[in-house]
């Protein structure tokens, strides 16, 4: 059993160097301190891709914002940038190994594109899934979905 707020911490710890020396503002909104199932180290590394790609993909002096909600079964942790965003054409492509959007455009951050297939793959693994909705130009949210622990989701049914 994880809980949600250790994984937030965890995520945000890897990227607070190069957001500050960017001034970028990590903000985290965790109160729900939902525990879903699984490995911390893998869902740390999880999120931890996706608060690395919003830092990366997001210009100077703007703001990432890490979000956590409860729907039903399940946790919903999302990242939300001011980024350079996706075009909607490559959105289905980008959880692919290796693929990355207009080479030329993210060249500086110099990235592999395996990230995102990883973070598909540590979702999939612990029963859940990640999404993404994007605008070109103005940002993107990339939501984690995974499944609430049993236990958690019958105290709070018990309530
Ligand atoms: P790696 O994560 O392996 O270092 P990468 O960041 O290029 O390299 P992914 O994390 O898999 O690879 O992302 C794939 C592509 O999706 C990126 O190259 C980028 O074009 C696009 N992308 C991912 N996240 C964002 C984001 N938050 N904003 C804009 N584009 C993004
Ligand atoms: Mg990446």
């Amino acid at each position: 059993k994880v809980h949600v707020a250790e994984v937030v911490a965890d995520a945000l710890d890897r990227s607070y160097e190069t957001a500050a020396s960017r001034r970028i503002e990590l903000i985290a909104d965790a109160e729900d301190d939902a525990a879903v199932r699984g490995d911390r180290t893998q869902l740390s590394a999880a999120l931890g891709n996706l608060v690395e790609n919003a830092v990366n993909y997001s210009p100077d002096d703007t703001r990432v914002a890490v979000t956590v909600k409860r729907t039903g079964d399940l946790v919903e942790i999302s990242v939300t940038d001011q980024g350079i965003g996706i075009p909607e054409r490559d959105l289905e492509r980008i959880f692919e190994r290796f693929y990355r959007v207009d080479p030329a455009r993210s060249r500086a951050t110099g990235g592999t594109g395996l990230g995102l297939s990883i973070v598909k793959h540590i979702a999939a693994t612990h029963g859940g899934e990640v999404t993404v909705w994007s605008s070109e130009g103005n940002g993107s949210t990339f939501t984690l979905k995974l499944p609430v622990c049993v236990e958690e989701r019958d105290l709070a049914r018990a309530v």
